[in-house]
């Protein structure tokens, strides 16, 4: 720490000697510009006047009776509030009190007092190019570095393209504490240097726990913390040490409660700390006297809930298999298959393709096996191992959706188990009967319930008269979280150590853990519980603590291919469309053709020239927006004809929306950052929606991801 004496303050509000002068740390705000503006005449400045100095100046001279400093020129809520803040601080502890520097996407970094004109210039407008581009004629980054070298305590307020301005990481000198304001998107720009830095990532949830808008709610968040700075003046140099108090600052209730800081409360602050994240939520759990906690689903329990009597055995993730697989040697330039290849001997899975599989164990339902004849056939000779060609953890189902409608299961006990047993599954689960929906009504589901439980009775009791060697499993259906945790506590009675819930892939999660509740006490160390087609990542941990040892899902790989905007996942959460190029052969460019909306021969043509461009760009030699040109002039044409006519509405509406999607897409490049199998072997192919051969693949790469992201949480919570 510093020890320049006209440094300290007397706090006022110690009553020990030594503690009575506090460290006064020099504070600077930066902030952006914004669209707002006091005046805004019709001949403002525009980008292009500012690329060009002569023109910078006459352009200027004309404007001459708008000038005024740059702090005042701003009226954007954001900055309004920012203001307000700054001179409660002045108020209470002079000018010298905080400096201002604002980030102008048409001047640079400039001061408060600064003389401008009124400009329309932002950064969010711009493409990511743009961005970059127009910083370095700015000099944006070495002036922020530059500018911020003089303070111990900086604020930064800025969002995503702002942010992105200022190419961080910058120099910092040691003992430097930096508070960023900012949104989730802005994550990726967020770059440690050596200094405390942490960063409040600020979302609508955000924005409705503090009453106010997420225009302006910086700037709003910042005038709290000057408010509750005039309370207290040693808050400065306590937020400076520990720049996470920042958030326990804001907080209204911790205010209100008066528990602004205690010293216990503290975790270390590592001089040289990465980026945090604060998640304003999970710091409320920390708050005293709150007396909850919570996950990212916002739900809560009690903290009082220890973790399940079965926590210790972990939580695992299947995937449902349902001929999952692609030619490993299918040409992505040609668009054609191996010659003379077999769709089950030449094909491969997943597994075959990762060093490790992203899954802890494979769902195969009987209904994947009834399908064909010849399938069946295999399967009984080679075995499910062999079959699917892996080695770990296989648990055979009967896929109770396949057989919703009727009154009564298509399946015997004995014979599902003599099928499990014959096909070598590591865990076969008891026949059960769905109750969702219209089967969910009351007299049909006690039906169902009562028929389950039966089935689950019988399935036990056969297993045990014979040698098998598959863990059986019993299912569970129920419509209530009573009628589940009832279940729970009979089939454990009956024998059962593991336990599968089935009817809740598609409910909330918050009934989830309702039913999750409710059967928990009933659970012992060595009862597991798998939840039927659940993949929820935010709520694996409640899961797990509530007793949940395994979940399977086929969510992130059918996404690929399913979802009309999510089909590219990345580890930050963050997913993005795939590029439509149909191949044209394809059912979709038949009809087209059909009704006459284009020939043959100008789609083929369109489509050629979308594919090359994507890969020009993929190779850096074609610029975005000439890129996005090719994808659209295809995209125009693929709207589907209906009664013979296309909407030419539809069909720019529908182009509009891709076009905003993929550029996205193409300015933060996703394929380019991850180290997966599929995309360092494909690149960007494998964000091109077309064919089996792509899209599967790019679901193989959401399933990577989200074991990845699975095995993260994993980590972070033993
Ligand atoms: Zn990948």
């Amino acid at each position: 720490m510093q020890t320049d004496p006209k440094r300290y303050v007397n706090s006022g509000s110690f009553t020990s000697p030594l503690e009575n002068f506090m460290f006064d740390p020099r504070i600077l705000v930066v902030t952006s510009c914004t669209g707002e503006k006091r005046f805004k005449p019709e001949n403002q400045l525009q980008l292009d006047d500012f690329k060009n100095p002569e023109l910078l100046q006459s352009r200027s001279a004309e404007l001459a009776e708008y000038i005024c400093p740059a702090g005042q020129m701003y009226t954007g809520a954001q900055h309004l509030r920012l203001m307000e803040g700054i001179s409660i601080l002045r108020q209470a502890r002079g000018a010298e009190a905080v400096d201002l520097i604002i980030l102008s996407a048409a001047y640079g970094l400039i001061g408060e007092e600064e003389k401008i004109v009124p400009y329309e210039v932002t950064f969010n407008t711009m493409t990511s190019e743009e961005v970059d581009r127009w910083a370095t004629t700015l000099n944006i980054h070495l002036d922020f570095e530059k500018k911020t070298q003089e303070y111990d305590l900086i604020f930064v307020l800025l969002g995503e393209q702002y942010l992105r301005s200022l190419k961080l990481p910058v120099n910092h000198r040691d003992g430097q504490s930096t508070i960023f304001l900012t949104s989730t998107g802005s994550l990726k720009y967020l770059k440690a240097s050596q200094t405390k830095n942490i960063a409040l990532i600020l979302s609508n949830i955000q924005a409705k726990h503090y009453g106010y808008g997420l225009v302006g709610l910086k700037g709003f968040l910042f005038k709290k913390f000057a408010e509750a700075v005039v309370r207290d003046l040693t808050i400065l140099t306590k937020v400076y040490e520990h720049p996470k108090l920042f958030s326990q600052i804001i907080d209204n209730r911790a205010i209100q409660l008066n528990i602004l800081i205690k010293d216990d409360d503290l975790v270390a602050t590592p001089t040289i700390e990465l980026i945090r994240v604060i998640d304003l939520k999970q710091y409320q759990n920390n708050s005293i006297g709150s007396g909850r906690s919570e996950t990212a689903t916002g739900i809560s329990i009690p903290d009082d809930l220890q973790p399940s009597a079965n926590y210790a055995l972990g939580i695992q993730y299947f995937i449902p298999e349902w001929d999952d697989r692609v030619d490993p040697r299918y040409n992505f330039i040609d668009d054609k298959n191996a010659v003379n290849r077999d769709t089950y001997d030449d094909d491969v899975y997943a597994h075959q393709i990762y060093d490790r599989p992203n899954y802890n164990g494979i769902l195969l339902s009987r209904v994947v096996f009834d399908k064909s004849k010849k399938k069946s056939k295999i399967l009984l000779e080679k075995g499910v191992h062999d079959y699917i060609r892996y080695s770990g953890q296989i648990m055979g189902d009967c896929g109770a959706f396949s057989y919703i409608q009727e009154d009564k299961p298509p399946y015997q006990t004995k014979e599902i188990i003599d099928y499990y047993h014959q096909v070598g599954f590591d865990y076969g689960v008891s026949i059960d009967h769905l109750i969702v929906g219209g089967f969910a009504k009351p007299g049909i589901r006690e039906e169902r319930y009562a028929l389950t439980i039966k089935n689950a009775e019988e399935f036990i009791q056969e297993h045990s008269k014979g040698e098998y060697k598959f863990t059986p499993i019993g299912a569970v259906q129920g419509w209530s979280p009573e009628s589940y945790a009832t279940a729970v506590k009979s089939y454990i009675e009956m024998g059962y150590k593991y336990i599968a819930l089935g009817g809740i892939a598609r409910a909330p999660t918050a009934e989830i853990v309702e039913i999750l509740q409710a059967v928990y006490h009933h659970l012992t160390p060595t009862t597991k519980i798998h939840l039927f087609g659940v993949g929820r990542l935010n709520a694996v941990p409640i899961f797990r603590h509530l007793g949940v040892n395994s979940f399977d899902s086929a969510s992130p790989l059918r996404k690929a291919w399913l979802d009309p905007t999510a089909n590219y996942h990345t580890m930050s959460g963050k997913t993005y469309a795939a590029v439509r190029i149909p191949k044209s052969g394809s059912l979709r460019i038949n009809n087209i053709v059909k009704a006459g909306i284009a020939s043959l021969e100008t789609l083929k043509q369109l489509e050629e020239k979308a594919l090359a461009s994507l890969r020009r760009f993929d190779e850096g030699r074609l610029a975005i927006d000439e890129t996005l040109d090719a994808l659209t002039a295809y995209d125009l044409l693929l709207e589907l004809p209906r009664a013979g006519k296309v909407d030419a509405i539809q069909a720019t509406k529908r182009m509009n929306k891709h076009a905003q999607m993929y550029r996205v897409l193409l300015e933060d490049r996703p394929w380019k950052d991850c180290g997966c199998k599929v995309c360092v072997d494909l690149g960007v192919e494998v964000v091109i929606f077309r064919g089996n051969d792509r899209n599967r693949r790019r679901g193989f790469h959401n399933t990577y991801v989200f074991n990845q992201r699975f095995k993260g949480l994993l980590n972070n919570a033993d």
